[in-house]
């Protein structure tokens, strides 16, 4: 036999789809060959289970090879094979798919239906991006079918003739075109293999090795896997990573399929996170990692697989955010993810706090942009004291309500940034009975302002952003015991030894054990900075502002009195001294000012 024949006209517009859009992407033709031979395997299984394939069904699997004399790359199966008619029938019209027929012809027996991989939307015709003449050696599971062998370069010209195949299943040989030969390197088809086809469900051979995990533990039932399991799988997948904090099986099959694994990573520091780290799978064929629009934002810092049929394949991006089952995938993912912390937060409280601070990130990032999220995290969100307790945010307003209210009566959760720089502040706090919480991730900004909105009558502010007093309202705070006229000199004084236009003296009665002077940038001008570097805010020109820092002066400390008595320049000396001593302690004194304050010191010890 010998035909010769015209592919339908659907070719044409095909062809340049691949050639155009996929340019950078060649390298999926190993993955849509090797799929449609599982395929045509899983098919042989399927029907060998309902009785329709005669024979002995063998050992199922996939072979790949590459011939770099002849410049070949040979894909083969021991599949149900095609006849004559159905490569004419599957392969020449090529918008005809042989699955979708293969599905209408046994929903109604018990195969498995959902074995079979779905659509790619290129299939078969991507081989031509890399193929200059495409062959297909081919023998039907059918009885008394005769083997075939189909040849085509491209065109849409094609010639059948009888195959010499004595074996069940297809070969698909692909002859390289000369612009890339690349593929006939052994490293790189090891390289595409192991990205696209490390978890098909058939054994997939290359060089006489079996390259793919057929059995993923994401498609097996939580309940037959240890805690051993799901570490390992996560070391398959990214090996050289530290274990996982703790991973979430996914498992749906309505109002759409999706089963995965998803893994919350241990991180370092905020810098250590990798987006990207998901992987997407249909039906075990690796898509891809870029999981946008699949998987919520907030959550792509995890890591893991996803496998879904119901995502739509190779449609524009635009598209794929509109589309329903996407919409309700996010949906879902984002709900498990609530569950699964709250169960762990409620199981095991301080294993939780532990993990705490690796996994903060995450859910404030995921409070601040799911609102459905905000409402499930708030019970299992923690707030981290100074000294090193934890408490939910209902807890920690009970425990400040009593005594930390400002003068409009709202309730002042008082956070640092960083308790190394702000030591000095704390122990004042500290010292009043007040607590303060650590807010000092790259996230937090955000969170604060969320809080704020979200919590009833609650304000955060930085323990550095006033005095102590006027933070928080006290009904014993000190009386002043210098007169308006000794206050108004102390200020002068002040202003004259500081001498700077951004710093702006008052003087205030304040504890004797209190310092001699206070250096504090308000909550409401850092705010407005830290937004207008974060690049939020349509404030463009605070970012060339200095800051406007507040000096408070304290009334009632020794050294103020020293300072009055002086009244000259030994008094502005010493004033300058103390205002010096505040910058310090905040780690504001460098260069010249640095330099001065230090032959001052020696001065000021020398007199002693
Ligand atoms: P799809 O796999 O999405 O249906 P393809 O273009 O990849 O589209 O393949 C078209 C059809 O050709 C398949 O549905 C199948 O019927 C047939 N086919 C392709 N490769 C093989 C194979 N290795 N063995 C048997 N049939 C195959």
């Amino acid at each position: 036999m010998e035909e010769k024949g015209t592919i339908s006209i659907h070719t044409e517009n095909i062809f340049p789809i691949i050639k155009k859009f996929l340019y950078s992407d060649h390298e999926i033709f190993l993955r849509e060959l090797v799929s449609n031979a599982v395929d045509a395997s899983q098919k042989a299984k399927s029907l060998s289970s309902i009785g329709e394939l005669k024979g002995d069904l063998g050992e199922l699997k996939v072979t790949v090879k590459v011939d770099k004399e002849k410049k070949q790359i040979i894909i083969s199966d021991n599949g149900i094979g095609m006849t004559a008619e159905e490569i004419k029938k599957y392969i020449n019209q090529i918008a005809f798919s042989g699955a979708t027929e293969f599905v209408e012809r046994y929903k109604d027996s018990n195969a498995d239906k959902s074995q079979i991989i779905g659509q790619f939307g290129l299939g078969f015709y991507s081989a031509f991006m890399v193929a200059g003449t495409v062959e297909i050696d081919t023998l039907s599971h059918q009885e008394g079918a005769e083997a075939a062998h189909w040849i085509c370069d491209g065109s849409t010209e094609f010639s059948i003739t009888n195959g010499n195949r004595t074996e069940r299943g297809t070969d698909v040989i692909l002859n390289i075109a000369e612009d890339s030969e690349e593929f006939l390197e052994e490293a790189r088809i090891q390289t595409i293999l192991n990205k696209y086809c490390k978890f098909l469900p058939i054994p997939v051979e290359f060089n006489g090795e079996t390259i793919n995990n057929p059995n993923p533990i994401w498609t097996k039932s939580p309940s037959e896997l240890t805690d051993e399991d799901y570490k390992n799988f996560y070391k398959e997948l990214y090996p050289f990573s530290e274990d996982p904090l703790f991973w979430i099986h996914l498992n749906v099959d309505y109002p759409f399929n999706l089963t995965g694994i998803l893994y919350f990573p241990k991180v370092k520091n905020e810098f250590d996170f990798q987006k990207n780290k998901i992987q997407l799978y249909s039906r075990q064929v690796f898509i891809t990692d870029e999981v946008k629009d699949v998987v919520p934002e907030f959550l792509m810092l995890l890591h893991g697989v996803i496998d879904s049929p119901d995502i739509p394949l190779n449609v524009s991006r635009s598209f794929l955010q509109a589309d329903a089952n996407v919409k309700k995938i996010n949906t879902y993912i984002t709900r498990k993810v609530a569950d699964k912390l709250n169960e762990i937060y409620k199981k095991d409280r301080t294993a939780y706090e532990e993990k705490w601070n690796d996994i903060a990130v995450f859910v404030k990032y995921g409070m601040l942009s799911d609102d459905k999220f905000y409402e499930k995290a708030k019970d299992f969100t923690l707030l981290q004291s100074t000294d090193e307790k934890f408490y939910t945010l209902e807890e920690y307003r009970n425990l400040v309500q009593a005594n930390q209210t400002d003068k409009d009566g709202n309730l002042v959760i008082l956070y640092t940034t960083d308790a190394e720089k702000q030591h000095a502040f704390i122990e004042t706090a500290q010292s009043r009975n007040y607590d303060v919480v650590k807010l000092d991730s790259m996230i937090d900004p955000h969170f604060i302002g969320q809080l704020e909105q979200k919590l009833e009558k609650t304000t955060l502010k930085r323990v550095d952003a006033d005095t102590i007093d006027k933070l928080i309202q006290t009904d014993a705070k000190p009386e002043s015991i210098l007169s308006e006229d000794e206050t108004k000199r102390l200020k002068e004084l002040f202003e004259k030894a500081i001498s700077n236009q951004n710093m702006t003296v008052t003087v205030e009665a304040l504890s004797t054990d209190d310092s001699p002077v206070i250096i504090t940038l308000p909550e409401f001008m850092r705010r407005m900075k830290d937004m207008n570097r974060m690049g939020g805010g349509g404030m463009m020109m605070m970012g060339n502002l200095p800051d406007m820092y507040n000096v408070t002066i304290n009334a009632n400390h020794p050294i103020n009195h020293r300072i009055l008595k002086h009244n000259d320049e030994r008094g502005e000396k010493i004033a300058k001294q103390a205002y010096d001593l505040a910058l310090l302690s905040q780690n504001m004194l460098s260069g010249a000012a640095l330099t001065a304050f230090v032959k001052r010191s020696v001065e000021l010890i020398d007199k002693e």
